[in-house]
C-alpha cells in the first residue's frame, strides 16, 4: 500500500512514539500536581515539548498552549476573540478557502450576531492583499486567513497581509496546521498574533496541537476568553489536565522536523515533480490545481478528465489511498475547488495526492491511476 493522503494524516515518526511510551507507562504523574518527582517529570516533559516547538516557530515558549487539535485551536481564537473584544467591533474577515473548522465557527458567530466578510480567492487559490485592505473597517477585530491550503496547497502571502492587520490595528490569525514541518515559520519576520497547529500533520500523534499566542507590545499575555474555563492550565488560555504523552509526542515531532525538514523536504519537492511530469506525460488532458510555485511541498491536487475520484479511490483502496479532497468536507462539493472557478463535473475529476518524507517509490501512481 502506497500511502499518499498525508494532508490528511501522517504516519508517526517511531521516534515519536517511543518518546512517548514512557508517559503512557511508568511517567503518569499530572503535571499540574506540586512537589513530588513524578508530577515533575511530567512537567518537565510538558515544558521541554513547548520549547522544541517554540524553536520550530522561533517564539518564546510561553507564547504556546497545548490544544486537542487545529479544530480547538481555530475555535478559541475565533470565539475568544469574539467574545473578548466584542465591545471593540464585531468584524470578522476570513477568505472561502479556509478549512471548515474556521468557517463553521464563522458560521456561528454570524449566528451571534457578529458580522464576517469572506475573501473570494484568485485562480490559485490565494487571498488578495489589496481585496483585504478594502474590507477592513473600523468595526473588524480579526483577519483569519489560511497560511497554506489542505486541498491545493496554495501558500497565501501571509506576511504582507500581517503588516495591513498591523498597520490597521487588526489581530491577524493564521491556519496554519498544513505548513508547520513543511515550511520554514519565523514568527519574528511574520506579523501574526495567532497561529494553529495539529501534531498529527507532521509525524505526531493525533488529538494534540497547539496555539500561538503573540504577547502584547508590553511583553504581557494577550487576553482572550477560554475555550474551556476550569483549572487555569496553560496559562488561565485552556484548563483541563494536560495529555502528557501527547504532548511528549508533539514535541518530538518538532524536535525532529527542526532537525531534519531541510533533508526530507527536497526529497519530497523531488517525488512531486517526478510524479507531476509523469502524470503530464501518461495522463492526457491532466491538469494540476493551486499554485504552481508558491506552495506546500507534497501536496498535487490533480483534475483527470472522465475519471470519478470516488470511484478511483475505491478501486484502488489496496493499492494506494489519497482523497478527493479535504478528509473533513466529505459528501459536498469542495468549497476551495468552487472558490478557484472549478465547475461540479470537474471537481469530481480531482483528487489529492499528499506525500510525506516516508513516501520513496511512487512512480506507479500513473500507470494505477489508468489501470481503472
Ligand atoms: N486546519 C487545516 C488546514 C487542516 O488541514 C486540518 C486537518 N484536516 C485542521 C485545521 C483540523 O485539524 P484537526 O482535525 O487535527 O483538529
Amino acid at each position: 500500500m502506497i500511502y499518499l493522503d498525508n494532508s490528511a494524516t501522517t504516519k508517526i515518526d517511531p521516534r515519536v512514539l517511543k518518546a512517548m511510551l514512557p508517559y503512557l507507562q511508568e511517567e503518569y504523574g499530572n503535571p499540574s500536581a506540586k512537589y513530588y518527582t513524578l508530577a515533575e517529570n511530567a512537567k518537565r516533559a510538558v515544558e521541554k515539548s513547548r520549547e522544541n516547538l517554540a524553536k520550530l516557530i522561533n517564539c518564546e515558549p510561553d507564547e504556546l498552549i497545548f490544544t486537542s487539535g487545529a479544530s480547538e485551536s481555530n475555535n478559541f481564537i475565533l470565539k475568544g476573540i469574539a467574545d473578548f473584544y466584542s465591545n471593540k467591533g464585531n468584524h470578522i474577515i476570513t477568505s472561502l478557502v479556509e478549512h471548515s473548522s474556521i468557517l463553521e465557527t464563522c458560521n456561528y458567530l454570524e449566528s451571534k450576531g457578529f458580522e464576517v466578510t469572506y475573501l473570494g480567492v484568485n485562480q490559485y487559490g490565494q487571498v488578495d492583499p489589496n481585496e483585504l485592505k478594502k474590507v477592513i473597517t473600523k468595526k473588524t477585530i480579526l483577519v483569519s486567513i489560511i497560511w497554506g491550503n489542505n486541498e491545493i496547497g496554495t501558500l497565501n502571502k501571509i506576511k504582507e497581509i500581517g503588516q495591513i492587520c498591523r498597520e490597521h490595528n487588526v489581530f491577524f490569525h493564521s491556519d496554519a496546521t498544513q505548513v508547520l514541518g513543511k515550511i520554514k515559520i519565523d514568527v519574528q519576520d511574520v506579523p501574526v498574533d495567532f497561529l494553529s497547529f495539529s501534531a498529527h500533520k507532521l509525524y505526531g500523534p493525533k488529538g494534540i496541537g497547539a496555539c500561538f499566542i503573540r504577547k502584547d507590545e508590553l511583553g504581557l499575555k494577550r487576553e482572550i476568553t477560554p475555550l474551556i474555563h476550569g483549572g487555569g492550565q496553560e496559562f488561565g488560555y485552556r484548563a483541563g489536565t494536560l495529555c502528557t504523552h501527547n504532548i511528549v509526542g508533539f514535541g518530538k515531532a518538532a524536535e525532529i522536523a527542526y532537525n531534519e525538514m531541510d533533508n526530507y523536504i527536497p526529497n519530497i519537492i523531488k517525488l512531486e515533480n517526478e510524479l507531476k511530469a509523469k502524470l503530464e506525460s501518461e495522463i492526457k488532458g491532466i491538469k494540476f490545481n493551486g499554485h504552481p510555485i508558491e506552495k506546500i511541498p507534497g501536496i498535487l491536487s490533480v483534475t483527470i478528465p472522465g475519471v470519478n475520484n470516488e470511484l478511483l479511490i475505491r478501486k484502488l483502496k489496496n493499492q494506494v489511498a489519497f482523497s478527493t479532497g479535504s478528509a473533513c468536507s466529505f459528501n459536498k462539493p469542495s468549497k476551495v475547488l468552487l472558490a478557484i472557478g472549478m465547475n461540479l463535473k470537474e471537481i469530481r475529476n480531482t483528487i489529492r495526492i499528499s506525500i510525506g518524507k516516508f513516501n520513496s517509490d511512487i512512480q506507479k501512481i500513473p500507470e494505477l491511476i489508468k489501470s481503472c
